[in-house]
């Protein structure tokens, strides 16, 4: 397998893709060059190297060393000398992503999300929030399949309405019983399933939504400077959970046709899939990750629109303290309303 990088013209050192100019940029002699002049450039002997005998082994062709990868990785950095890698073989072929959309934001940006979430949290220990606890902070494009497909949606309700009225005995209450059906065509259009094992299915999930009009035809130029991966989890398997979310869309859809009831019930409901298309995309996604006593914790941030998401710790320490301070903030007002109603 070929590892390629771009070599800069000044320099010699490998470009990276730059999220702010959009261009390709040199971490060494900052020089900037257009992505145009990189896109689809058959990578030149001096740009190459085969792999070594050993599966997952790469020789990084600006230092020399060997590079051990994961067998998805398909864009990493040279831990030797951090020139970017890619490894072209992971995304040609079989592997080639119909499109990537490049990223949009750049690790100062990832950094000042991250501060912005955790700012006010009060129950958040505070080495937490100093910037150097990060222990990484990862640009990733992460493999996605994309669904088109129209949905065919049926679905009957039951509904009540209630009406109240009284006299001078008593107080009536008179349900009416209604049904209703519905049904409709939905299209829908790059519905994400992403293709990472080692992504949590509801961390990309709440990163939504990404902006598809932003994406290009893939090339690996975009992915000089950033970590990536190939998918590990087919579109197939991902088939049963984007059934599941167009099924609720679809759902929802019509049940929100139904108005002006008390109570609405579904009773029977059928989704019919067709004309099902399915592309293969590279998404520009952050990646923070730190530890605290032991744990870890991550937080994704959306590379192109800068939603953060992400689980943090409570600190128990932090807790009691607050607990502390509020139950002697009571204690007080209780101390001050005795001795003003002379009990004390
Ligand atoms: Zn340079
Ligand atoms: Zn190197």
């Amino acid at each position: 397998m070929n590892a390629r990088r771009y070599k800069c013209p000044s320099c010699g050192a490998g470009l990276e893709f730059d999220s702010t100019l959009q261009e390709m940029k040199c971490p060494y002699c900052q020089s900037v060059f257009p992505v145009e002049d990189f896109l689809e450039v058959p990578a030149d002997t001096g740009n190459q190297a085969t792999d070594t005998d050993r599966f997952g082994m790469y020789r990084c062709e600006t230092c020399g060393a060997e590079i051990i990868a994961e067998e998805s990785t398909a864009a990493t950095n040279c831990p030797y000398c951090s020139n970017p890698v890619i490894l072209t073989g992971q995304v040609s072929g079989e592997w080639m992503p119909d499109y990537i959309i490049p990223f949009q934001l750049d690790k100062e940006a990832a950094k000042a999300a991250l501060r912005k979430h955790l700012k006010g949290k009060k129950l958040l220990p505070k080495v937490f929030t100093t910037e150097h606890h990060l222990d990484e902070v990862k640009g990733v494009y992460v493999p996605f399949w994309l669904f088109d497909t129209t949905a065919e949606a049926g679905a009957s309700y039951a509904m009540t309405k209630t009406r109240l009225w009284s006299d001078s005995h008593y107080e009536y209450t008179e349900t009416s019983d209604f049904e209703a059906v519905r049904s409709g065509t939905i299209r829908f259009e790059n519905i994400p399933a992403d293709g990472a094992r080692k992504m949590a299915d509801d961390l990309m999930e709440s990163l939504e939504t990404f902006d598809f009009q932003s994406a290009v035809p893939f090339d690996p130029v975009y992915m000089a400077g950033y970590f990536a991966d190939k998918y590990d989890v087919s579109a197939e398997e991902n088939l049963d959970r984007i059934t599941e979310r167009i099924k609720t869309s679809a759902f929802d859809a019509l049940l929100n046709t139904v108005q002006g009831y008390e109570t609405v019930r579904q009773t029977n409901g059928t989704v019919r899939l067709r004309d099902t298309q399915i592309k293969y995309a590279m998404y520009p996604v952050w990646i923070l990750n730190t530890t605290w006593r032991g744990q870890n914790y991550r937080f994704a941030m959306n590379g192109q629109t800068g939603k953060l998401v992400g689980d943090l710790p409570i600190d128990n320490f932090a807790y009691w303290k607050w607990r502390l301070l509020y139950g002697l903030g009571f204690a007080g007002v209780l101390y001050a309303a005795m001795w003003a109603l002379g009990i004390l």
